[in-house]
């Protein structure tokens, strides 16, 4: 096996979508991944595509999140093609509920900003608000349509990229990645489970647990796992077409009638467990936004690690070392975000000037004041 150009550490959503564009651009692409790809936050995942529904504010965020987003629908088209397995991304659009006055006029102010900035974002009353999703509690007094954010089924979009980078000639292995090795502040590799394997560049992609790959140099809290609690319930046909949310959660409604609704945010470690509070705040959330919702059965539960920072940006471009090279910390957007994050990390490693300026996403960011 010759070796390769680039190691990627981590199979997610990240670790996939990178390695498919690298190899499109001709390297030679290892994706080494302790268990199997897509099997953390890339599948744990709601699969909204939701810039306009999360933002807080322009800025540099917002226009990388939108400029991801516009690179969805060209990618649904590229993986059906090389893989056969269609992603569902789906222009469900989004409604975003207010139950209280400051919340309606959080989301008037919400939509004014974003009008001004070109973005479609409509302020409904409550009753323009049911005539589009009539399923919509009574009680909601108004919500922002945002009827360009969308959703994947993150689970199929992590398996076709895998498909897809494995096809064009990507190599996965199964492993831990004890640490980055480094010569002379050279990356020259990885410990892959005791052995050194070569490589002319790293790229870490490893989530939650990036910080804790050794020899990147990195404080292992910069990224740090928040997590979030998810459940899914059965309806027969769907019972909305458009994504709800509130300021306490979200329902995704799947076009076979399964409805994932989340999340909780947690600073609970590693503990990957599913808690009775969670849940019924989940449930709670859930059943403010759509009461028909009562009689429907739960049908599955988990929880995942979003890759937090403290600012909550991710991590983007060259790293501490010559030849290593980050992409984690994408936080609540990594499904929204791994096609602009493939693309700008491939121009990274080819040397190219990346088309989005990275100084916000920069790693050393942290240096001058380390997270608590
Ligand atoms: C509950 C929940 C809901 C979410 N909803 C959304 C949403 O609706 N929209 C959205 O855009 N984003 C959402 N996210 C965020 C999104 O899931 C993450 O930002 C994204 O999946 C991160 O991808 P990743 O590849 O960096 O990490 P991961 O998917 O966690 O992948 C990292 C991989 O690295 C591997 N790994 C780690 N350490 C090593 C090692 N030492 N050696 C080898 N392999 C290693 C792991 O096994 C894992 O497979 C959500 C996250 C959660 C938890």
């Amino acid at each position: 096996m010759s070796l390769p150009d680039v190691i990627i550490v981590g199979g997610g959503v990240m670790g996939c979508s990178i390695a498919l564009r690298l190899r499109q651009a001709g390297l030679n692409v290892t994706v080494l991944e302790r268990s199997i790809p897509g099997a953390e936050a890339s599948s744990a995942a709601a699969g909204i595509l939701g810039p306009q529904m999360e933002a807080d504010g322009p800025g540099p965020f917002l226009e990388l999140c939108l400029r991801s987003r516009a690179l969805y629908g060209a990618l649904a088209t590229e993986l059906r093609e090389l893989t056969g397995v269609d992603i569902a991304y789906l222009p469900s659009g989004v409604l975003k509920a207010a139950f209280t006055d400051a919340e309606v006029h959080h989301l008037d102010a919400t939509a004014a900003w974003q009008k001004a900035l070109g973005l479609r974002a409509e302020l409904l009353d409550g009753k323009q608000a049911r005539e589009l999703e009539p399923k919509l509690s009574p009680e909601a007094l108004a919500a922002v349509h945002f009827p360009d954010d969308h959703q994947v089924d993150n689970r199929l979009l992590v398996r076709a990229l895998s498909m897809a980078a494995a096809r064009v000639g990507a190599t996965f292995r199964s492993g831990y990645v004890r640490s980055v090795v480094e010569e002379h502040g050279r990356t020259v590799g990885v410990d892959l489970d005791g052995d050194l394997l070569s490589a002319g560049a790293v790229v870490v992609a490893a989530g939650s647990w990036s910080g804790l790959v050794h020899g990147t140099t990195l404080d292992p809290r910069v990224v740090r796992p928040a997590r979030g609690q998810m459940l899914e319930l059965q309806t027969r046909l769907p019972l909305t077409s458009h994504i709800l949310t509130s300021e306490k959660g979200y329902l995704v409604p799947r076009t076979d009638g399964r409805l994932i609704a989340g999340s909780t945010m947690e600073f609970a470690g590693f503990d990957k467990q599913v808690t009775a509070e969670g849940l019924s705040r989940i449930l709670a959330m859930a059943l403010e936004l759509c009461p028909a919702l009562g009689q429907a059965p739960v049908s599955e539960m988990w929880a995942g690690f979003r890759p937090y920072t403290e600012d909550r940006l991710p991590i983007l471009g060259p790293g501490p070392l010559s030849g290593l090279f980050l992409a984690t910390g994408h936080f609540r957007n990594g499904i929204l975000l791994a096609p602009i994050t493939a693309k700008l990390m491939t121009q990274c490693l080819l040397g190219e000037r990346p088309t989005v300026d990275l100084t916000h996403f920069r790693y050393d960011r942290f240096s001058a004041r380390p997270p608590a």
